[in-house]
């Protein structure tokens, strides 16, 4: 009796185990798929490891079915498998699984001072050598329309070969037309899947097509150049794969589409990155207080003197942090504070930090501290000063009792558990959804309801902030300003949200 009793145990048991790993038989029949397949996740950035089992983990599986907008069934079931082997770009679409550490340090940008030079270093057998400079050049001037940036394509005579090596070198785009492998760990793989691939400006911007494709123009057969093209030099200035299946940096190739042009969300991140056309006029609360502070702080010069270090806002536009208070903006810079009067040049200022906010305790004037990390604006002119670990409060400018605090006190969450370790770089009420968001570094975090003391952070963050914004900088303050739209500002731009990037927020991956 016993051992029939243990025998059923088993084999509940096992028939438990099978529904838990039913993914496992449903496609174990087809080995070759599952390796096929689990090559694929790992080569696009959905597998960490590459294990010799043939055993793929729903998750990973999941993600792709999200990215490209499947059924998340979690199993390689056909849709997928047929999504798997269309033709596509050879970069990855999840990078940051592999590669956390190199994708912080990313800037994924070029400087936007100057045009970007590009160069055809070696052209496909088999089309027409002024063909592709048309077609490039077409592919580039999308980007080139939608955005500042200007190219300058670097043609070399036959008879200047010899100075192609030197040409190279000063080129900011190479673009060239290989086979197998050449020489940059992603080699090529014959006609078909991958097309090409591309490198982000942090690692050159060169763009690299595979020569075996059929490479057509203006037509249904081959593989059309110009929109691989497009695709490719997305990513040589800075753009991802897109999970937005009609964009041009989605990663599959659409086949020939004789209307090809950038989409709302390509549009989108050029512009996060390098901003629209120069025509359009658009204000910036810092580039008005640049010119709004100059004979401010020129009449201010004398008192700045005692410390020479300190530079002013307008020689370094640089600051700590930004706030508004009765619809005026005040800008934090060292021990100083700048304020931008809503209509009228705002001569009394720049002041000193310590003489503006603070309040009288015991015959004692209390005070925020100078060279603070960032702050932020809440409603009812509350206002949050954050350094190192600490924050206070101020209600307009009159400093709240019992501060300072800790910032993991009144911001749950915002710990070490949640990779939080201080010197927060930027805190803002996003425009898009009315949450308060931390940008430290690479990582943000939104908290869950707008209370001090009673909010905690949202359990899916930290995200990637590059990824939430669209930003490859380092963003180093940001505001939801009196027009109601959020700026983030980084060392030397600044980027301007408008309520259209609602959609594009937080996307899990
Ligand atoms: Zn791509
Ligand atoms: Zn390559």
């Amino acid at each position: 009796m016993r051992f029939v009793v243990s025998s059923d145990l088993l084999l509940l048991l096992l028939i438990s185990f099978l529904l838990q790993h039913v993914h496992i038989c449903l496609t174990f029949t087809d080995n070759n798929r599952l390796y096929y397949a689990k090559e694929f996740l790992h080569r696009f950035g959905y597998i960490k490891t590459n294990d010799s089992s043939l055993e793929i983990s729903p998750p990973a599986v999941k993600a792709f079915q999200r990215f490209i907008g499947l059924n998340q069934t979690g199993i390689i079931d056909e849709l997928t498998w047929q999504k798997m082997r269309e033709p596509r770009c050879g970069n990855k679409d999840l990078r940051r699984i592999q590669r956390r550490k190199r994708y912080i340090l990313q800037g994924s940008r070029w400087p936007s001072n100057e045009p970007l030079t590009f160069r055809i270093v070696k052209y496909p057998t088999t089309f027409p050598q002024q063909f592709v400079d048309t077609e490039l050049t077409k592919a580039l001037k999308l980007w080139s329309s939608a955005s500042s940036l200007e190219f300058e394509h670097r043609k070399l005579k036959k008879q200047d070969a010899l100075k192609a090596s030197n040409l190279d070198h000063k080129t900011d785009i190479r673009i060239s037309f290989e086979i197998g492998d050449h020489g940059d760990t992603e080699p090529f793989d014959g006609p078909g899947n991958v097309l090409g691939h591309a490198f982000f400006p942090q690692y050159g911007g060169d763009a690299h097509f595979d020569n075996d494709e059929y490479w057509t123009m203006k037509s249904t057969d081959g593989v059309n150049l110009f929109q691989v093209a497009a695709h490719e030099f997305g990513h040589s200035l800075g753009l991802e794969h897109s999970n937005k299946p009609d964009a041009i940096m989605a990663p599959f190739f659409k086949g020939y589409t004789s209307n090809f042009s950038l989409q709302e969300d390509d549009i989108r991140a050029i512009q996060a990155l390098y901003g629209g056309k120069p025509s359009k006029s658009f204000s910036s609360p810092l580039s008005n207080s640049i010119e709004t502070f100059q004979p401010a702080s020129k009449q201010m010069a004398p008192s700045v003197k005692s410390s020479n270090k300190v530079t002013s806002l307008c020689q370094d536009p640089q600051f700590d942090a930004i706030i508004i208070i009765d619809d005026d903006t005040y800008i934090f810079k060292d021990h100083l504070v700048y304020r931008r009067s809503k209509s009228s040049l705002d001569t009394e200022y720049p002041k000193p930090i310590r003489d503006v906010f603070g309040r009288w305790e015991g015959g004692i004037w209390q005070t925020i501290p100078d060279k603070i990390d960032t702050a932020l604006t809440w409603p009812n002119q509350q206002i949050f000063f954050f350094k190192g670990k600490h924050y206070w409060k101020t209600i307009r400018f009159q400093l709240q009792t019992g501060y300072p605090r800790l910032i993991q006190d009144g911001f749950r969450g915002l710990d070490e558990h949640h990779f939080f370790t201080g010197h927060l770089n930027a805190a803002f009420v996003y425009s898009g959804d009315n949450h308060t968001y931390f940008i430290k570094d690479a990582m943000i975090w939104r908290l869950h309801m707008n209370l001090e003391f009673s909010s905690s952070i949202d359990i899916d963050y930290p995200q990637f902030a590059s990824r939430w914004l669209n930003i490859g900088e380092k963003i180093t303050s940001a505001i939801q300003w009196i027009n109601g739209l959020t700026y983030f500002f980084s060392h030397k731009y600044y980027y301007r949200y408008d309520h259209i990037h609602q959609q594009r927020l937080p996307e899990k991956w």
